[in-house]
């Protein structure tokens, strides 16, 4: 997008106005961003068409342009969709051990690998002990390759039989579960080039042995018009309940994913980033979504948009700050926002070239993990403690540790940089506005 898309914007920022032709003119451009980003045909048609609805049917907000109102109605509508009714990306059903979960999905989507990785986040993350089983048959490596895998990650795999069918393994597969006593099994089916007879009949085959708890559709996010198609022959013939797309990690604008959404209606479960073992996470849907729409111009032209939306918040937190008052509700504020855009180390993950960048933060323990447990730390704090943190002593730290489940030094850790930030805060808030929303954004 964006050259093209921004230069329609400015033609409307001069008129000022949303009018119906003003707002079919940006969403022509977005369409073809759309389908630049490798959206199915159909899947970008109806999108545009529904963005249409309701932007004209929307009054002009009077603090931003008609071109970032459009942009921002667009980038809104995109995370929503994405997201659907999705409360839980990164959670799979796991109703009673042993569950059955059956990976499905083309050869060389990355089924293997997705599934030990899964395998390695529930056994390490979710304390399951799980076992996985290869029902490839179709080549003899398939199998060896998930029981490498296996001990690289320390997760058991199905003993090989040769000879065996792939409903016999799933057979096995399932009494191995129980008598194991594994709280959940993985079946990594074979794949095809393509959708065929032959692997639709296998895979249901497997289905009705294993009754999958959940049926998770590998697909190779770098494909567009294909990925619609096999995901809709996946989900018509064995019905899926849960998607992850891999490659995430490539070039690729991951347009994959809105088709996906609107052919499927299914959730997206998470998103592969590489090939290493922790390169899986949870699906993020406004990451994707300003991916999509090209991460650079647009989404800082919506961010434009939400900060001038939202500039009576920082007038009101600007005097705040200027009389030096920076307390830790204010801090778990910016921590939410940055968990609400997927967190740093995403965002820069997302972007072409970041990803040194953003495995250097990772390695200094900057990642959405620890944002979390520094928002459960404040959530642990009093009112009060939250307005003079300075005043706590070691046995209330103590104690809010404990409530927060860390260590001590790890609310040490916040309240240092808490002290910093409140410094920092109140020298912007000397240098004047600019400075200060600088300072707040960064
Ligand atoms: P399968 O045929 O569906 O089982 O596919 P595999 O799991 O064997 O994966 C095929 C290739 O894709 C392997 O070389 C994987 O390492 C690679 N791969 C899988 N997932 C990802 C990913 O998220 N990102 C990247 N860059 N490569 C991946
Ligand atoms: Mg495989």
């Amino acid at each position: 997008l964006s050259s093209r898309l921004s230069g329609v914007l400015d033609k409307l920022t001069k008129q000022g106005a949303l009018s119906e032709a003003d707002v079919s003119t940006a969403l022509r451009e977005v369409r073809v961003a759309l389908l630049e980003a490798d959206v199915s045909l159909a899947v970008a048609r109806n999108f545009v068409t529904a963005v249409q609805q309701k932007a004209t049917g929307q009054a002009v907000t009077k603090s931003v342009t008609p071109g970032q109102q459009v942009v921002k109605i667009v980038h809104d509508e995109l995370v929503a969709v994405l997201a659907g009714d999705n409360p839980e990306p990164g959670r799979l059903r796991i109703d009673s051990p042993p569950a059955p979960i059956m990976m499905v999905g083309l050869q060389g989507s990355g089924k293997t690998t997705t599934t030990a990785k899964l395998a390695k986040r529930l056994s390490e993350r979710e304390g399951k002990k799980v076992l996985m089983a290869s029902l490839d048959t179709s080549r003899p490596a398939a199998m060896e390759q998930l029981a490498v895998l296996g001990r690289q990650i320390g997760v058991d795999t199905l003993p090989i039989v040769v000879g065996q069918d792939p409903v016999a393994i799933a057979k096995r597969a399932k009494s191995q579960a129980a008598l194991g006593g594994y709280d959940v099994y993985l079946l990594d089916t074979a794949g095809r080039l393509h959708v065929n007879d032959e692997l639709m009949a296998e895979v249901e085959a497997v289905r009705d042995i294993a009754k999958p708890h959940e049926t998770i559709l590998v697909v190779d996010g770098l494909t567009g018009q294909d990925a619609v198609n096999v995901a809709e022959q996946f989900d018509g013939r064995i019905g899926i309940s849960g998607v992850v797309l891999t490659r995430m990690d490539g070039d690729g604008r991951g347009g994959a994913a809105l088709s996906m959404r609107a052919v499927t209606g299914k959730p997206i479960k998470f998103v592969g980033l590489g090939e290493k073992m922790d390169a899986l996470e949870e699906f993020h849907p406004e990451r994707v979504a300003g991916r999509i729409l090209g991460m650079g111009d647009i989404v800082s032209l919506v961010e434009k948009a939400r900060e001038t939306i939202e500039a009576e918040e920082a007038e009101r937190m600007m005097k705040r700050f200027q009389k030096g008052r920076f307390d830790m509700n204010d801090l778990a504020g910016q921590l939410n926002q940055m968990l609400k855009l997927g967190g740093m180390q995403g965002i820069m993950g997302m972007m072409p070239g970041m990803g040194k960048l953003s495995k250097q933060m990772e390695a200094s323990g900057f990642d959405d993990r620890v944002i979390k447990r520094q928002i459960a730390i404040i959530n642990s704090m009093t009112k009060k403690e939250r307005k003079l943190p300075d005043l706590m002593q070691a046995s209330r730290k103590k104690r809010v540790a404990a409530g927060a489940g860390v260590e001590v030094s790890e609310v040490n850790k916040l309240l240092k940089m808490h002290r910093q930030m409140a410094d920092m805060m109140k020298k912007m808030g000397k240098m004047g506005k600019k400075g200060m929303m600088r300072g707040a954004l960064s």
